[in-house]
C-alpha cells in the first residue's frame, strides 16, 4: 500500500515513521520498518533489523524507539494485504536469510530486506521454484518470493539482483529492497505501481508518493513504468526497461510543493 524508503547520513528511522504516517489515510492492516544498522556512526556493526506491527503506525513508532532501531539506510512500508492474513509475519519488509537457513521469522539479521506495493501473479510458480532451491518460507504473501529471488540471484550487486529478479516477476509491483552487505544502498524498482524519487543533500529518498516526503525534500523525480532506482547517500541512477540510464531530462526533478 505504502512505500518509504532513504539512504542518508543521519537516522532516518524519523523521517520513515512520518512517511508512513502521512500514507496512513490510505487504509493499512499492518505497518513495519526495516533498517541498516552498519550504515551510521564511525564503527559500524551490526545489520538488518526490522520492527514490524499490526497496529497503528504509531505503535510501530513505540516499538522501535523501544527496540532503539537506528539507521541511516531504511525502508518502511504500510500493508494492504492481497495474499495471505494481516498479521505480523505477513508484514513487511520481508527478509530472505538465503537458502537452508532457519525460516525468516527472526527482526535480524537479514541477507535481503524488501517491501512491496502490488500483486505478483506468478508467485506460487516462483515459490515451488525457490523453495526446491532451499528457502524456507515464513508467510503466506506473494511478495516473500521477490526476497528469496533477489538473495538467489545475489553476486555482490544489489542493483543486478534487483535488475534480474524483476525479469521474472508479471503483475503490479514497486519495491525497495537493501542487502546487508551494501549499507549505503537502496534499490527500487516500479511497473504497475507508482514509485517517486525524493532527492536531497547527501540523501535520497524513495516513496510510492511524494506526500510522504512533505516537509524532507521537495525535489521529485516521478520513475516511469519499468525504471530501476539506484540510491546512494549523495547519488542515484535510473535505468529504463531497456537497461539504458536515464539522463537529467528524460527523468527531470520537479519542484512539488
Ligand atoms: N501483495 C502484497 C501483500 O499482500 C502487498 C500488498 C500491498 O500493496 O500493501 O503483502
Amino acid at each position: 500500500c505504502g512505500i518509504v524508503g532513504a539512504v542518508s547520513q543521519r537516522n532516518i528511522v524519523p523521517i520513515l515513521v512520518q512517511g508512513l504516517q502521512r500514507l496512513e489515510y490510505r487504509g493499512y492492516d499492518s505497518c513495519g520498518v526495516a533498517v541498516h544498522e552498519a550504515s551510521m556512526g564511525s564503527t559500524p556493526t551490526g545489520g538488518l533489523h526490522r520492527a514490524r506491527s499490526t497496529a497503528r503506525v504509531s505503535e510501530l513508532q513505540a516499538q522501535v524507539a523501544a527496540e532503539h532501531i537506528e539507521g541511516a539506510t531504511g525502508i518502511a512500508h504500510t500493508r494492504w494485504a492481497t495474499h495471505g492474513a494481516p498479521a505480523v509475519h505477513n508484514a513487511h519488509p520481508h527478509f530472505s536469510h538465503g537458502p537452508n537457513a532457519a525460516p525468516a521469522e527472526t527482526e535480524r539479521a537479514g541477507r535481503v530486506a524488501l517491501v512491496h506495493n502490488g500483486i505478483i501473479e506468478n508467485y506460487q510458480e516462483l515459490r515451488r521454484m525457490l523453495q526446491a532451491r532451499g528457502y524456507v518460507f515464513s508467510s503466506q504473501t506473494d511478495t516473500e518470493v521477490i526476497a528469496h529471488l533477489v538473495d538467489s540471484l545475489y553476486e555482490g550487486d544489489l542493483f543486478e539482483a534487483v535488475k534480474a529478479a524483476v525479469a521474472q516477476l508479471h503483475g503490479a509491483y514497486a519495491i525497495a529492497v537493501m542487502h546487508k552487505d551494501e549499507p549505503h544502498r537502496v534499490v527500487g524498482a516500479r511497473a504497475g505501481s507508482p514509485l517517486v524519487l525524493g532527492v536531497g543533500e547527501g540523501e535520497n529518498f524513495l516513496a510510492s508518493d511524494a506526500m510522504a516526503l512533505a516537509g524532507v525534500t521537495d525535489q521529485i523525480i516521478y520513475l516511469q513504468e519499468g525504471d530501476l532506482v539506484d540510491l546512494q547517500q549523495g547519488r542515484y541512477w535510473i535505468v529504463n526497461r531497456a537497461g539504458q540510464r536515464m539522463s537529467a531530462e528524460q527523468r527531470p526533478v520537479r519542484t512539488v510543493h
